[in-house]
């Protein structure tokens, strides 16, 4: 049976990034070896690497003097290399969910830390607007999209002062005004590759700020000149984003992305808007279009528990929402076909009429 993969992350990847990484681990750029055994200082990976920089800033329109890492560590790795890097003595985050919560915590390490809004009483269901950035602070850092709550910041905000975004899980979702972000990280296993390499689009001069000694593997500036090539990068998965990122180019770019993505997500969040049983958690202005989290109404909540396995009859699956909201959440990256949105919502409406 067809799969329909909604799972969070790791995620859905398109066919051509599947199809063209599974190729090369037989024999890659006709080498003869796989791509698993082949040194990352050949000519063929550092053209590889040096692609997948070059299209990562065509396709997000990257201004000149910032550079795009690729690294290990994960998104987590960067809630303490930012504040490594950047904090002197103090920084404002924004607290709209468990990952922002998670990068306070690091950041508190290295300096003060002004929440300046959360909406944690609330179990993160909105996006806290009203808000202002102190002018003395280091840097400001918000999360654009909580995968987990399934909440969403989708216009770049306006800031006097330096401005730093985990943008794991809605990356090439939509353009981004680079120019407005001092750093913009992400784990890649959302929207872009297999897990293990984490992007980074750094602005230069952001960077020797500090006083402190920096660990030379948590130094961006050791990984911006040697081109990612510091240490043995995560050679499969960038490869692999290499290939998502082609397929992105070919598809149109991220303004063509988000027309698809958006409309994906329209339709769900109205097939649950108009459902007897279903219904969204998050206020509907800042519903994420990546991470779509809705439970059943009190009323239905017994009925609750039967939906993943009937939903897996239909080769849905990755739909169990996660521990701290409950109930059901569908991730619609872009590798998610519309498809798979219709076969979804056809099983939420032949689940409904059968009460
Ligand atoms: C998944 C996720 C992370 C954590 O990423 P890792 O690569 O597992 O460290 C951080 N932030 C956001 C917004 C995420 O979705």
């Amino acid at each position: 049976m067809k799969k329909h993969n909604f799972y969070a992350g790791p995620s859905i990847l398109s066919e051509y990034t599947l199809n063209n990484t599974a190729a090369a681990i037989k024999d890659f750029a006709g080498t003869g070896l796989s791509i698993l055994e082949i040194s990352h200082r050949s000519k063929e990976f550092t053209a590889v690497i040096e692609e997948a920089a070059q299209l990562f800033k065509e396709l997000l329109d990257v201004p000149a003097g910032y550079e795009v890492l690729f690294l290990g560590g994960g998104a987590s790795m960067q809630f303490c290399m930012v504040p490594f890097n950047l904090l002197k003595t103090k920084a404002a985050y924004l607290d709209t969910g468990t990952w922002s919560s998670k990068a306070i915590k690091e950041a508190k390490l290295f300096g003060e830390v002004d929440v300046v809004a959360s909406s944690k009483e609330a179990n993160y269901t909105y996006i806290p607007k009203d808000y202002t950035v102190p002018a003395d602070v280091d840097y400001f850092h918000i999360t654009t999209n909580n995968t987990i709550y399934g909440t969403e910041i989708r216009k770049d905000p306006d800031v006097n002062v330096r401005l730093v975004a985990d943008m794991s899980s809605d990356i090439f979702s939509r353009p981004v005004d680079v120019s407005k972000y001092d750093l913009i990280y992400g784990g890649a296993q959302k929207n872009l590759a297999p897990a293990g390499v984490t992007f980074v689009i750094v602005k230069e001069d952001v960077l020797g700020k500090v006083e402190r000694a920096i660990p030379t593997m948590l130094d961006y500036r050791t990984h911006i000149s040697k081109g990612s090539m510091f240490n043995t990068p995560p050679v499969l998965p960038i490869f692999s984003a290499l290939q998502t990122l082609r397929w992105y180019k070919e598809l149109g770019g991220v303004e063509k992305l988000e027309q698809l993505d958006k409309a994906k997500a329209a339709k769900l969040y109205d097939a649950i808007d108009n459902s007897k049983i279903f219904t969204g958690t998050v206020k509907a202005e800042d519903r994420s279009i990546m991470n779509v989290c809705f439970v059943m109404k009190p009323e239905y909540a017994e009925l609750e528990k039967g939906f993943v396995d009937f939903a897996a009859t239909k080769g849905i699956v990755g739909i169990k929402g996660h521990r701290s909201v409950g109930g059901f959440r569908a991730s619609l990256y872009n590798a998610l076909p519309m498809e798979s949105v219709d076969v979804l919502i056809a099983a939420m409406k032949e689940y409904e009429n059968k009460i």
